[in-house]
């Protein structure tokens, strides 16, 4: 069973500085999601297409799924119905493909764009100028049913909280540069997916606005 105080804790740290939480929910039963949504909390996350398609098909309508993890371009049309925001979108091509598929449902469907902060190189993600090309690029701008509402970073998993803050520092550096550069400052371009469980706390001080937090609240997996 998750740990609701821990939910709750949390819940109340983000409060302060306005910050969403999305509870990551993979692996986890259904039941240990119910747990949570009985607490009013609404905002899920998950990292696998097809999880994510049987917890919405059986879980009540009105939570609200993020896609968290790597998609790939033959998945979205499972979830193009009823996503919410995908966090992890790291090529124009996968772009094209989420436009194509939330055309075909009448939608728009909002992404952010994952950029390469962590030192691993197994992590997925944009460099800083690969997402100027992306967002430079032609056919970026004629897509009309996505919308970049902000950025998402995965930082080093290490004990080293100087460089995980580091990491953040330059995500948010990249946030700042694009949204004036890019986005003209539309208000609609401000979300900055960045912590986990080990560092949520370290991105909320560097400017995270939604945090995806998993074995915190639900155990290790
Ligand atoms: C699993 C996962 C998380 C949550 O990780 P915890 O360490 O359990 O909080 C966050 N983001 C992504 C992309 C994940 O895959």
């Amino acid at each position: 069973m998750p740990n609701i105080a821990k939910l709750k804790d949390i819940l109340q740290q983000l409060d302060v500085k306005k910050v969403k939480l999305v509870a990551v929910s993979k692996t986890k039963p259904m039941s240990a999601i119910e747990a949570i949504y009985k607490t009013g909390h609404k905002i899920f996350g998950e990292n696998k297409v097809q999880e994510l398609v049987d917890k919405y098909e059986a879980l009540p309508k009105d939570i609200e799924w993020h896609l968290i993890g790597h998609l790939q371009t033959n998945k979205v049309k499972y979830i193009a119905p009823f996503v919410h925001l995908i966090h992890a979108v790291d090529s124009l091509k996968l772009l094209k493909i989420i436009n194509k598929e939330a055309k075909k449902h009448n939608r728009t469907i909002d992404c952010l764009l994952q950029l390469h902060i962590a030192q691993e190189s197994s992590k997925f993600g944009l460099s800083e100028q690969e997402l100027k090309q992306l967002l430079n690029h032609d056919a970026y701008s004629e897509l009309q049913n996505v919308r970049i509402v902000g950025l998402m970073g995965m930082a080093t998993f290490t004990n080293n909280t100087q460089q995980v803050r580091a990491e953040f520092q330059g995500l948010k550096r990249i946030f700042d540069e694009t949204r004036i550069t890019y986005f003209d400052n539309q208000a609609h371009f401000k979300e900055m997916s960045m912590g986990m469980s080990g560092d949520y706390e370290i991105a909320v001080e560097e400017g995270s606005t939604m945090v995806r937090v998993g074995s915190l609240i639900f155990g290790y997996r």
